[in-house]
């Protein structure tokens, strides 16, 4: 089975009527993408950047982020989307000493960090654009609940790229810029938020937990989490349908892109791009292949 998936190396990721759906890769570090080239992957659809900075003892530099961007970036043939920090939830920073919290998958997390910790913000923004010349990168906020959260992370990035291209530091002209749905609110405002970006992506992960108010690391309430609900499917299509009527793309890049028992009603709703884990690259491409788009209903 493995050796019919490796067959489909080279093959294209289109239904049988004719759709080309985008399918891109996850990765957590600069050693991925070795996996990720094997299983003909032609981008980075996820770059959980937040790796870089759980590895060590201390915030990674500038430099030492520029240079992992860049690899990245230059290794892949189309595009790389990397997320900025995504820490607390279930991925704490020793060194940046936040206490302990209650509930921390509802607290100090993600870009609520990064916009009460402007400085360190700042680090990352100036590694993301600094290697943006090396290829297409695409830069993606974690965790965005409201308007006024994309609206100043947008801003401290124009402010970052303003000073760097003061200092005489080559900027590209087009990043794409977009942001995570992981939330229901964002997914519910999803209209408005689309005016704000190039593009959405849908972390299945954190929406399935939000919407349900289940709690996806705690093992004894698991039979509960679950993406298949009919409420996190129907935010899903509304975050789908808000983003084509703003003229945008979007994509899954949570666990459930790579559920291949929900990939025909993601192309019924006109998903345009999945990434998954490196493995799942061929099977997620297989089970394209053998969709008819025209005879998806869905039942929403
Ligand atoms: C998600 O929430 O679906 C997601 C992709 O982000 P993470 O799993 O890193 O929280
Ligand atoms: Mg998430």
């Amino acid at each position: 089975y493995k050796q019919k998936l490796q067959s489909l190396k080279g093959t294209a990721n289109k239904t049988v009527d004719g759709i080309e759906i985008e399918i891109n890769a996850n990765i957590g570090s600069p050693e991925d993408i070795e996996g990720v080239l094997a299983n003909d992957a032609k981008g980075i659809g996820l770059f959980r950047s937040e790796f870089l900075y759980m590895d060590g003892h201390a915030l990674p530099t500038e430099e030492a982020q520029y240079e992992a961007y860049k690899k990245v970036i230059e290794a892949m043939e189309d595009r790389v989307i990397i997320r900025t920090l995504d820490v607390g939830g279930d991925k704490e920073l020793h060194y940046l000493n936040i206490p302990k919290e209650e509930n921390p998958f509802l607290g100090y997390r993600a870009i609520r960090v990064c916009l009460d910790q402007v400085d360190m913000f700042k680090v990352q923004l100036r590694a993301l654009l600094r290697a943006s010349v090396y290829g297409k990168l695409g830069i993606m906020f974690p965790m965005i609940a409201t308007v006024e959260e994309i609206k100043e992370a947008k801003a401290l990035l124009e402010e970052t790229k303003r000073e760097l291209l003061a200092e005489g530091i080559a900027v590209s002209e087009d990043i794409e810029v977009g942001m995570m749905i992981e939330t229901p609110a964002a997914a519910l405002i999803s209209d408005v938020l689309a005016q704000e970006v190039d593009f959405f992506s849908i972390g299945t992960n954190d929406l399935t937990q939000y919407t349900l108010a289940v709690d996806r690391m705690n093992a004894k309430i698991a039979h509960l989490y679950n993406t298949h609900n009919l409420a996190v499917l129907r935010l899903i299509k509304m975050v789908v349908d808000n983003a084509h009527a703003a003229g945008i793309w979007v994509g899954i890049c949570g666990e459930a892109a790579a559920d291949t028992t929900l990939t025909e009603t993601f192309l019924g709703m006109g998903i345009d791009e999945l990434s998954v884990s490196a493995p799942s690259v061929l099977e997620v491409r297989k089970t394209i292949q053998q969709i008819d788009t025209s005879k998806i209903q869905l039942k929403l």
